[in-house]
């Protein structure tokens, strides 16, 4: 095949309503703020991408760094780990990392698509694998008791073996209540994870974390501030449950600090955040290395392929933050994902729904 070379990104910022705001223990989340990143190439192949900013603070700054990244990336090869290399060496004096680490991460994954189809092979096979279904766990934020055991009855009908809520309300008795009215929906067949988002004192976490330990919970995550391996390696050294942590991680470099520090039985890095499909392939190299079972995190369409070729594959986290502006070639079919067959990685835009939420 002749040298593929980039020409050009497009970056369109959108904010996309949810199905149920996310609510979590440390802040809650109305709208998805996307950017939609598409990589233009030489050889009719365009890439796309998107990248989630949270906050739609970010989304503005977000769309403009990928703007200004045309100019390093126009007339390089079609090679992401080339690409890579040059982001990585580019940014080490401003710091590769934050938004810059996003937008360099959605171009990475752009990148990646065009390839793919530049191959005609779904991004699991241009990888060496092959597509398979991928367990995964239907994700709910912190729903209380109405809201929890209807989804969690909803994700039970739809054949899921796994749920996550979000715990962390201003008591204990309150997770409780949560977790155990939730179980009495699933059966003690379903696996319940809960997730905290940081916000406990690292002796709360350990509090919380023996009583939901008891309750026979599958992890618990992020108990503590993100940036705390030590604290976490302090909850984790207290505790029976497996401790999950990753989806903050920038980049493999914050990875190693966390197998260094001990901070985690499981990791679950976001296929953004670790730096890109490369950075996934990198990181899953590590928790090969470490015994670490790694999940996934929200980008469900990338993550179902790299899952795949994932050495140490546990779950993929089902949530949708991208439905409305997709067409929908994932499929969630007894509790798994199921990727297409169609060249690249699955991200196909519905034009006519992107207008409408363009910001
Ligand atoms: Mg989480």
């Amino acid at each position: 095949m002749d040298e593929i070379r980039i020409t050009g990104l497009r970056a369109r910022a959108v904010n996309v309503p949810l199905p149920y705001p996310l609510k979590t223990a440390s802040g809650t989340i109305v709208t998805s703020p996307l950017v939609l990143i598409d990589l233009l190439t030489d050889a009719n192949v365009t890439g796309h991408a998107y990248v989630f900013t949270y906050s739609p603070i970010a989304l503005k700054p977000v769309q403009r760094l990928v703007d200004e990244l045309e100019a390093v990336v126009k007339g390089l090869p079609l090679a992401p780990f080339e690409i890579d290399r040059a982001m990585n060496a580019r940014f080490r004096l401003l710091g590769h990392t934050g938004l810059m680490r996003i937008a360099t991460a959605g171009i990475d994954m752009a990148a990646w698509d065009a390839q793919a189809k530049a191959h005609r092979l779904p991004l699991v096979e241009l990888l060496g694998g092959r597509a398979r279904p991928i367990p995964a766990y239907d994700s709910h934020g912190m729903d209380d008791v109405e809201l929890g055991t209807k989804r969690a009855q909803e994700a039970v009908e739809a054949g899921f073996a796994a749920i996550k809520t979000k715990v962390g309300y201003e008591t204990l008795e309150r997770d409780l209540q949560v977790v155990r009215a939730i179980r009495q929906v699933t059966g003690d067949s379903v696996q319940l994870m809960v997730d905290f988002n940081q916000a406990l004192s690292v002796p709360e976490g350990k509090r919380r974390g023996r009583a939901l330990e008891a309750e026979g919970v599958a992890w618990i995550e992020e108990p503590t501030a993100q940036h705390d391996y030590a604290g976490h390696a302090s909850i984790r050294a207290a505790l029976k449950v497996p401790v999950q942590i990753g989806e903050n991680w920038f980049g493999p470099e914050d990875m190693q600090k966390a197998i260094d520090s001990h901070a985690c039985d499981l990791c679950m890095p976001d296929v953004m955040k670790i730096g890109g499909v490369t950075g996934w392939l990198k990181a899953s190299a590590l928790a090969e290395q470490h015994g670490l079972p790694m999940s996934s995190h929200i980008f469900q369409e990338f993550s179902a392929h790299l899952l795949a070729v994932t050495p140490t594959a546990h779950w993929l986290e089902r949530m949708d933050l991208a439905g409305p502006i997709l067409e929908p070639l994932l499929r969630f079919e007894d509790g798994k994902a199921h990727i297409g067959d169609e060249p690249g990685a699955g991200i196909c835009w519905r034009e006519d729904a992107i207008s409408r939420f363009l910001v």
